[in-house]
């Protein structure tokens, strides 16, 4: 979806949709994993999707907002675009082979395989 960028880590704002299924926590944990590694930083959908000024603010600096969402229905980027916002970039765990169930027990395997797309088009 997108170029690479010399954007600063700060920049990148990464939502997941972390819903209550594998893909959404496995969504939500490789937020987390790219945050720790310095790809970007985990940043609050439900205080977007809530229209609360200070985050709404904040993230409007962003240079590049990237959603990861669980599946299909597209949470994460549906309330980025609510608010106003554009996705530059985006990807769905279960169009990257993971089957939705709700199994808790997250496989390693899955999250980094979702971590890599994004990093992939982060050029990151
Ligand atoms: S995108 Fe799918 S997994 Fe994520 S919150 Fe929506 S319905 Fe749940």
């Amino acid at each position: 979806m997108s170029d690479t960028c010399n954007c600063e880590p700060t920049e990148i704002l990464i939502f997941p949709c972390s819903g209550g299924s594998n893909v959404g926590q496995i969504a939500n944990q490789a937020g987390v994993d790219l945050t720790k590694a310095g790809v970007g930083k985990l940043y609050c959908l439900a205080g977007i999707g809530g229209h609360l000024d200070s985050f709404i603010e904040s993230a409007k600096v962003a240079r590049r907002i990237v959603a990861i969402d669980g599946c299909p229905a597209g949470c994460a980027k549906k309330t980025l675009e609510h608010a106003g916002f554009k996705v530059t970039d985006y990807t769905i765990a279960t169009e990257l082979g993971i089957k939705k169930n709700h199994d808790f027990n997250l496989a390693t395997g899955d999250i980094n395989t979702v971590c890599a797309e994004i990093r992939r088009q982060l050029g990151r």
